[in-house]
Protein backbone atom coordinates (compact mmCIF):
# COMPACT_ATOMS: atom_id res chain seq x y z
CA UNK A 1 0.00 0.00 0.00
CA UNK A 2 0.97 3.52 -0.89
CA UNK A 3 0.93 4.74 1.96
CA UNK A 4 3.19 2.37 3.91
CA UNK A 5 2.25 -0.27 6.89
CA UNK A 6 -0.82 0.33 9.22
CA UNK A 7 2.33 0.06 11.55
CA UNK A 8 4.42 3.37 10.62
CA UNK A 9 0.90 5.02 11.97
CA UNK A 10 0.53 7.23 15.06
CA UNK A 11 -3.18 7.05 15.79
CA UNK A 12 -6.05 4.83 13.46
CA UNK A 13 -9.38 4.86 13.51
CA UNK A 14 -11.17 1.90 11.67
CA UNK A 15 -14.16 2.44 10.98
CA UNK A 16 -16.53 -1.00 10.34
CA UNK A 17 -19.56 -1.03 8.49
CA UNK A 18 -23.11 -2.78 9.39
CA UNK A 19 -22.82 -5.51 6.24
CA UNK A 20 -19.56 -6.79 8.38
CA UNK A 21 -20.30 -7.33 11.54
CA UNK A 22 -23.72 -8.52 10.87
CA UNK A 23 -25.23 -10.98 9.39
CA UNK A 24 -29.13 -10.84 8.86
CA UNK A 25 -30.18 -14.60 9.66
CA UNK A 26 -27.45 -15.08 11.89
CA UNK A 27 -26.71 -12.32 14.03
CA UNK A 28 -23.22 -10.90 14.75
CA UNK A 29 -20.50 -12.89 13.08
CA UNK A 30 -18.10 -13.24 16.14
CA UNK A 31 -15.15 -15.35 14.05
CA UNK A 32 -15.04 -12.12 11.66
CA UNK A 33 -14.90 -10.04 14.79
CA UNK A 34 -12.36 -11.80 16.30
CA UNK A 35 -9.63 -12.03 13.52
CA UNK A 36 -10.55 -7.81 13.08
CA UNK A 37 -9.70 -7.71 16.75
CA UNK A 38 -6.13 -9.77 16.57
CA UNK A 39 -5.31 -7.20 13.99
CA UNK A 40 -6.24 -4.68 16.28
CA UNK A 41 -4.31 -5.78 19.09
CA UNK A 42 -1.19 -6.40 17.20
CA UNK A 43 -0.98 -2.70 16.08
CA UNK A 44 -2.30 -1.87 19.76
CA UNK A 45 0.71 -3.87 21.42
CA UNK A 46 3.07 -2.19 18.85
CA UNK A 47 2.53 1.46 19.88
CA UNK A 48 -0.53 2.40 17.68
CA UNK A 49 -3.21 3.75 19.22
CA UNK A 50 -6.17 2.72 17.42
CA UNK A 51 -10.41 3.72 18.05
CA UNK A 52 -13.10 1.51 15.92
CA UNK A 53 -15.95 3.35 14.76
CA UNK A 54 -18.10 0.74 15.05
CA UNK A 55 -21.99 0.64 12.63
CA UNK A 56 -24.11 -2.01 13.03
CA UNK A 57 -26.28 -1.12 16.33
CA UNK A 58 -29.50 -1.36 13.85
CA UNK A 59 -28.69 -4.06 11.76
CA UNK A 60 -27.72 -6.08 14.76
CA UNK A 61 -31.21 -5.35 16.91
CA UNK A 62 -33.13 -6.49 13.72
CA UNK A 63 -31.45 -9.68 13.79
CA UNK A 64 -31.89 -10.23 17.74
CA UNK A 65 -35.89 -9.20 17.18
CA UNK A 66 -36.08 -11.34 14.11
CA UNK A 67 -37.49 -8.31 12.04
CA UNK A 68 -36.24 -9.47 8.65
CA UNK A 69 -35.90 -7.20 5.83
CA UNK A 70 -39.33 -5.12 6.69
CA UNK A 71 -38.99 -1.35 6.53
CA UNK A 72 -39.19 -0.20 9.98
CA UNK A 73 -40.44 3.30 11.45
CA UNK A 74 -38.18 5.66 13.05
CA UNK A 75 -39.22 4.55 16.59
CA UNK A 76 -38.57 1.07 16.04
CA UNK A 77 -34.99 1.43 14.05
CA UNK A 78 -34.47 3.76 17.24
CA UNK A 79 -35.46 0.43 19.42
CA UNK A 80 -33.31 -1.94 17.32
CA UNK A 81 -30.16 0.43 17.57
CA UNK A 82 -30.90 0.51 21.47
CA UNK A 83 -30.62 -3.41 21.35
CA UNK A 84 -28.06 -3.84 19.48
CA UNK A 85 -25.95 -1.36 20.30
CA UNK A 86 -26.07 -3.08 24.06
CA UNK A 87 -25.22 -6.63 22.41
CA UNK A 88 -22.08 -4.99 19.76
CA UNK A 89 -20.35 -3.40 22.70
CA UNK A 90 -20.64 -6.07 24.70
CA UNK A 91 -18.72 -8.44 21.75
CA UNK A 92 -16.28 -5.75 21.26
CA UNK A 93 -15.41 -4.99 24.78
CA UNK A 94 -14.91 -9.16 25.44
CA UNK A 95 -12.99 -9.61 22.32
CA UNK A 96 -10.82 -6.77 23.17
CA UNK A 97 -10.75 -8.04 26.91
CA UNK A 98 -8.69 -11.74 25.70
CA UNK A 99 -6.55 -9.55 24.20
CA UNK A 100 -5.88 -7.63 27.51
CA UNK A 101 -6.89 -4.35 25.85
CA UNK A 102 -9.69 -1.85 27.83
CA UNK A 103 -12.60 -0.57 25.45
CA UNK A 104 -15.03 2.31 26.24
CA UNK A 105 -18.15 3.32 24.28
CA UNK A 106 -18.58 6.67 23.08
CA UNK A 107 -21.98 7.56 21.48
CA UNK A 108 -22.33 10.92 20.14
CA UNK A 109 -24.96 12.54 18.15
CA UNK A 110 -24.30 15.50 15.19
CA UNK A 111 -24.20 18.05 17.93
CA UNK A 112 -21.54 16.54 19.82
CA UNK A 113 -19.37 17.44 16.54
CA UNK A 114 -20.91 20.18 15.28
CA UNK A 115 -20.94 22.32 18.81
CA UNK A 116 -17.36 23.72 19.31
CA UNK A 117 -18.16 23.25 23.10
CA UNK A 118 -19.59 20.12 22.85
CA UNK A 119 -16.81 18.94 19.82
CA UNK A 120 -14.09 20.05 22.63
CA UNK A 121 -15.71 17.89 25.58
CA UNK A 122 -16.33 14.93 23.43
CA UNK A 123 -12.36 15.22 22.68
CA UNK A 124 -11.14 15.16 26.01
CA UNK A 125 -12.50 11.91 26.67
CA UNK A 126 -11.58 10.60 23.62
CA UNK A 127 -7.94 11.51 24.12
CA UNK A 128 -8.25 10.37 28.07
CA UNK A 129 -9.58 6.89 26.89
CA UNK A 130 -6.02 7.06 24.70
CA UNK A 131 -4.48 8.02 27.64
CA UNK A 132 -5.71 5.15 29.71
CA UNK A 133 -4.83 2.89 27.18
CA UNK A 134 -8.63 1.68 26.09
CA UNK A 135 -9.94 1.13 23.13
CA UNK A 136 -12.64 4.11 22.09
CA UNK A 137 -15.24 2.04 20.46
CA UNK A 138 -17.47 4.87 18.87
CA UNK A 139 -20.81 4.84 17.36
CA UNK A 140 -23.86 7.65 16.70
CA UNK A 141 -26.30 7.51 19.40
CA UNK A 142 -29.19 6.44 16.97
CA UNK A 143 -31.57 5.58 19.87
CA UNK A 144 -32.08 8.78 20.02
CA UNK A 145 -30.49 11.29 17.14
CA UNK A 146 -33.61 12.24 14.71
CA UNK A 147 -33.65 12.20 10.95
CA UNK A 148 -33.02 15.87 10.67
CA UNK A 149 -30.11 15.70 13.14
CA UNK A 150 -27.77 12.68 12.77
CA UNK A 151 -24.64 11.74 10.57
CA UNK A 152 -26.99 9.06 9.43
CA UNK A 153 -23.71 7.12 7.99
CA UNK A 154 -20.28 6.44 10.14
CA UNK A 155 -17.99 7.16 7.21
CA UNK A 156 -18.39 10.99 7.69
CA UNK A 157 -18.61 10.53 11.30
CA UNK A 158 -15.69 8.51 11.35
CA UNK A 159 -13.72 11.13 9.17
CA UNK A 160 -15.06 13.85 11.87
CA UNK A 161 -13.57 11.92 14.79
CA UNK A 162 -9.94 10.76 13.06
CA UNK A 163 -9.32 14.77 12.73
CA UNK A 164 -11.11 15.76 15.85
CA UNK A 165 -8.45 13.71 17.62
CA UNK A 166 -5.64 14.20 15.08
CA UNK A 167 -5.58 10.81 13.61
CA UNK A 168 -3.00 10.75 11.04
CA UNK A 169 -5.26 7.31 9.55
CA UNK A 170 -8.23 6.47 8.97
CA UNK A 171 -9.23 3.03 7.81
CA UNK A 172 -12.64 2.58 6.22
CA UNK A 173 -13.63 -1.24 5.85
CA UNK A 174 -16.78 -2.08 3.83
CA UNK A 175 -17.93 -4.20 1.57
CA UNK A 176 -15.84 -2.77 -1.56
CA UNK A 177 -12.86 -3.06 -1.99
CA UNK A 178 -11.90 0.87 -2.68
CA UNK A 179 -12.69 3.08 -5.52
CA UNK A 180 -13.49 2.58 -9.37
CA UNK A 181 -13.67 4.63 -12.07
CA UNK A 182 -17.32 4.01 -12.11
CA UNK A 183 -19.74 1.65 -9.39
CA UNK A 184 -18.49 -1.65 -10.44
CA UNK A 185 -21.82 -3.16 -9.95
CA UNK A 186 -23.72 -1.02 -13.05
CA UNK A 187 -20.29 -0.71 -15.26
CA UNK A 188 -18.01 -4.19 -16.33
CA UNK A 189 -15.34 -1.93 -16.85
CA UNK A 190 -14.56 -0.04 -13.99
CA UNK A 191 -11.11 0.03 -13.22
CA UNK A 192 -10.03 0.32 -9.84
CA UNK A 193 -7.68 3.14 -8.55
CA UNK A 194 -5.09 2.38 -6.10
CA UNK A 195 -4.71 6.38 -5.30
CA UNK A 196 -6.25 9.16 -5.11
CA UNK A 197 -3.86 12.28 -4.39
CA UNK A 198 -7.34 14.82 -4.19
CA UNK A 199 -10.73 14.35 -4.76
CA UNK A 200 -11.37 16.51 -7.45
CA UNK A 201 -14.41 16.55 -9.67
CA UNK A 202 -13.53 14.28 -11.55
CA UNK A 203 -13.31 11.85 -8.59
CA UNK A 204 -16.32 12.53 -7.29
CA UNK A 205 -17.82 11.93 -10.69
CA UNK A 206 -16.72 8.01 -10.15
CA UNK A 207 -18.56 7.39 -6.77
CA UNK A 208 -22.11 7.01 -8.42
CA UNK A 209 -24.46 6.76 -4.92
CA UNK A 210 -24.47 2.54 -4.55
CA UNK A 211 -24.72 1.22 -1.45
CA UNK A 212 -25.45 -1.78 0.17
CA UNK A 213 -28.93 -2.85 1.73
CA UNK A 214 -27.48 -2.80 5.61
CA UNK A 215 -25.31 -0.10 5.19
CA UNK A 216 -25.95 3.56 4.98
CA UNK A 217 -22.69 5.01 3.53
CA UNK A 218 -21.89 4.15 -0.41
CA UNK A 219 -19.22 5.49 -2.08
CA UNK A 220 -20.19 8.75 -2.10
CA UNK A 221 -19.87 9.43 1.77
CA UNK A 222 -17.04 7.51 1.61
CA UNK A 223 -15.19 10.63 -0.59
CA UNK A 224 -17.14 13.19 1.57
CA UNK A 225 -15.21 11.10 4.91
CA UNK A 226 -11.84 11.70 2.30
CA UNK A 227 -12.43 15.25 2.24
CA UNK A 228 -13.06 16.05 5.57
CA UNK A 229 -10.03 13.57 6.87
CA UNK A 230 -7.44 14.46 4.21
CA UNK A 231 -7.65 18.58 4.43
CA UNK A 232 -6.99 18.09 8.11
CA UNK A 233 -3.58 16.04 7.40
CA UNK A 234 -5.57 12.45 8.14
CA UNK A 235 -5.25 9.51 5.46
CA UNK A 236 -7.65 7.23 4.47
CA UNK A 237 -7.62 3.78 3.65
CA UNK A 238 -11.18 2.41 1.61
CA UNK A 239 -10.55 -1.35 1.89
CA UNK A 240 -12.99 -4.48 1.63
CA UNK A 241 -13.46 -6.17 5.27
CA UNK A 242 -14.90 -9.02 3.13
CA UNK A 243 -11.80 -11.23 4.31
CA UNK A 244 -10.56 -12.97 7.65
CA UNK A 245 -8.10 -10.19 9.28
CA UNK A 246 -8.88 -7.40 7.09
CA UNK A 247 -6.29 -5.16 8.41
CA UNK A 248 -3.25 -7.70 7.78
CA UNK A 249 -4.78 -7.58 4.38
CA UNK A 250 -4.05 -4.08 3.43
CA UNK A 251 -0.25 -4.82 4.71
CA UNK A 252 0.17 -7.68 2.65
CA UNK A 253 -0.99 -5.36 -0.22
CA UNK A 254 -4.40 -6.83 -1.24
CA UNK A 255 -6.38 -4.24 -3.34
CA UNK A 256 -7.49 -0.96 -1.55
CA UNK A 257 -7.70 2.93 -2.63
CA UNK A 258 -5.66 5.37 -0.53
CA UNK A 259 -6.23 8.33 -0.16
CA UNK A 260 -2.99 11.46 0.74
CA UNK A 261 -3.51 13.66 3.42
CA UNK A 262 -3.25 17.62 2.33
CA UNK A 263 0.72 18.20 1.94
CA UNK A 264 -0.74 22.08 4.12
CA UNK A 265 -2.93 20.23 6.04
CA UNK A 266 -5.56 23.06 8.30
CA UNK A 267 -4.93 22.47 12.41
CA UNK A 268 -7.11 23.21 15.69
CA UNK A 269 -9.64 25.83 15.46
CA UNK A 270 -9.97 24.91 11.96
CA UNK A 271 -10.19 21.23 11.72
CA UNK A 272 -13.48 21.76 13.20
CA UNK A 273 -14.26 24.45 10.83
CA UNK A 274 -13.38 22.83 8.05
CA UNK A 275 -15.03 19.52 9.12
CA UNK A 276 -18.71 21.11 9.53
CA UNK A 277 -21.36 18.42 7.73
CA UNK A 278 -24.01 20.99 7.47
CA UNK A 279 -22.91 24.57 6.40
CA UNK A 280 -26.39 27.10 7.19
CA UNK A 281 -25.61 29.18 3.90
CA UNK A 282 -23.88 29.60 1.45
CA UNK A 283 -22.34 32.87 -0.70
CA UNK A 284 -22.15 33.03 -4.20
CA UNK A 285 -18.78 35.19 -4.96
CA UNK A 286 -16.74 36.01 -7.53
CA UNK A 287 -13.50 34.95 -9.38
CA UNK A 288 -11.55 37.87 -7.75
CA UNK A 289 -12.73 37.13 -4.02
CA UNK A 290 -11.50 33.49 -4.94
CA UNK A 291 -8.70 34.58 -5.62
CA UNK A 292 -8.04 36.66 -2.70
CA UNK A 293 -9.14 33.52 -0.70
CA UNK A 294 -6.79 31.41 -2.03
CA UNK A 295 -4.01 33.75 -1.32
CA UNK A 296 -4.99 33.94 1.91
CA UNK A 297 -7.27 36.77 2.39
CA UNK A 298 -10.53 37.73 4.28
CA UNK A 299 -14.26 37.52 2.16
CA UNK A 300 -15.25 41.20 1.82
CA UNK A 301 -18.64 41.92 0.81
CA UNK A 302 -17.48 43.29 -2.33
CA UNK A 303 -16.55 39.96 -4.02
CA UNK A 304 -20.30 38.16 -3.07
CA UNK A 305 -22.65 37.94 -5.35
CA UNK A 306 -25.60 36.26 -3.76
CA UNK A 307 -26.36 35.21 -0.44
CA UNK A 308 -28.59 31.90 0.54
CA UNK A 309 -29.88 30.89 3.76
CA UNK A 310 -30.92 31.96 6.85
CA UNK A 311 -28.06 31.62 8.83
CA UNK A 312 -26.61 33.94 12.12
CA UNK A 313 -23.76 35.14 12.79
CA UNK A 314 -20.89 32.82 13.78
CA UNK A 315 -22.50 30.03 11.73
CA UNK A 316 -20.78 28.05 9.39
CA UNK A 317 -21.59 28.61 5.71
CA UNK A 318 -19.45 27.24 2.35
CA UNK A 319 -18.20 29.89 -0.22
CA UNK A 320 -18.78 29.41 -3.47
CA UNK A 321 -17.60 30.27 -6.50
CA UNK A 322 -18.35 31.25 -9.99
CA UNK A 323 -18.90 27.97 -10.93
CA UNK A 324 -20.74 27.08 -8.33
CA UNK A 325 -18.10 24.19 -6.64
CA UNK A 326 -17.43 25.24 -3.20
CA UNK A 327 -14.19 27.39 -2.71
CA UNK A 328 -13.99 27.64 1.36
CA UNK A 329 -16.18 27.62 4.19
CA UNK A 330 -16.03 29.68 7.36
CA UNK A 331 -17.77 31.27 10.06
CA UNK A 332 -19.87 34.37 9.00
CA UNK A 333 -19.60 37.79 10.88
CA UNK A 334 -23.15 38.42 10.10
CA UNK A 335 -26.83 37.32 9.99
CA UNK A 336 -28.65 36.26 7.03
CA UNK A 337 -30.07 39.71 6.65
CA UNK A 338 -27.62 41.72 7.28
CA UNK A 339 -25.15 39.58 4.66
CA UNK A 340 -27.78 40.43 2.11
CA UNK A 341 -27.72 43.84 2.49
CA UNK A 342 -23.88 44.72 2.33
CA UNK A 343 -23.23 41.89 -0.65
CA UNK A 344 -21.76 43.52 -3.34
CA UNK A 345 -20.38 47.24 -1.47
CA UNK A 346 -17.16 48.23 -0.71
CA UNK A 347 -16.26 47.50 3.05
CA UNK A 348 -16.34 51.26 3.73
CA UNK A 349 -20.03 51.77 2.78
CA UNK A 350 -20.93 48.77 5.38
CA UNK A 351 -21.69 51.44 8.18
CA UNK A 352 -23.76 53.61 6.03
CA UNK A 353 -25.91 50.34 5.42
CA UNK A 354 -26.44 48.93 8.58
CA UNK A 355 -26.39 52.16 10.41
CA UNK A 356 -23.68 50.88 12.64
CA UNK A 357 -19.97 50.27 12.38
CA UNK A 358 -19.45 46.91 11.78
CA UNK A 359 -16.68 44.24 10.72
CA UNK A 360 -15.04 44.88 7.53
CA UNK A 361 -15.17 41.47 6.61
CA UNK A 362 -18.06 38.85 5.73
CA UNK A 363 -15.72 35.83 6.95
CA UNK A 364 -12.28 36.63 8.46
CA UNK A 365 -9.56 34.74 7.25
CA UNK A 366 -8.72 32.96 11.08
CA UNK A 367 -12.31 31.61 10.31
CA UNK A 368 -12.24 30.67 7.05
CA UNK A 369 -10.79 27.17 5.47
CA UNK A 370 -10.22 27.32 1.84
CA UNK A 371 -11.08 23.70 0.69
CA UNK A 372 -8.33 21.15 -0.76
CA UNK A 373 -9.87 20.83 -4.03
CA UNK A 374 -10.10 23.97 -5.49
CA UNK A 375 -8.72 24.40 -9.17
CA UNK A 376 -7.15 27.85 -9.78
CA UNK A 377 -7.01 27.53 -13.32
CA UNK A 378 -10.40 26.39 -13.88
CA UNK A 379 -11.66 29.41 -11.75
CA UNK A 380 -9.29 32.15 -13.56
CA UNK A 381 -11.09 30.49 -17.05
CA UNK A 382 -14.01 31.03 -15.85
CA UNK A 383 -13.63 34.73 -15.03
N1 LIG B 1 -25.06 3.97 13.25
C1 LIG B 1 -25.66 2.95 12.43
C2 LIG B 1 -25.73 1.63 13.20
O1 LIG B 1 -24.95 1.40 14.10
C3 LIG B 1 -24.89 2.66 11.16
C4 LIG B 1 -24.70 3.78 10.23
C5 LIG B 1 -23.95 3.31 8.97
O2 LIG B 1 -24.29 2.26 8.44
O3 LIG B 1 -23.01 3.96 8.55
O4 LIG B 1 -26.56 0.81 12.91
Amino acid sequence: MEGGKLSDYRRVVIKVGSALLVDRAKGLKRAWLAALVDDIAVLADGGVEVLVVSSGAIALGRSILGLGRRTLKLEESQACAAIGQIALAGAWSEELGKRNRRSGQVLVTLGDTEERRRYLNVRATITTLLKLKAVPVINENDTVATSEIRYGDNDRLAARVATMIGADLLVLLSDVDGLYTAPPALDPDARHIPHVDRITPEIEAMAGAAASELSRGGMRTKLEAGKIATVAGTAMIVASGDRMNPLSAIDRGERATFFRPSDHPVKGYKTWIAGQLEPAGRLRVDAGAVSALLSGKSLLPAGVRAVEGNFARGDTVAVLGPNGREVARGLIAYDAADAVRIAGHKSAEIAAILGHEARAAMVHRDDLVVSGMVDMAAVAAEG
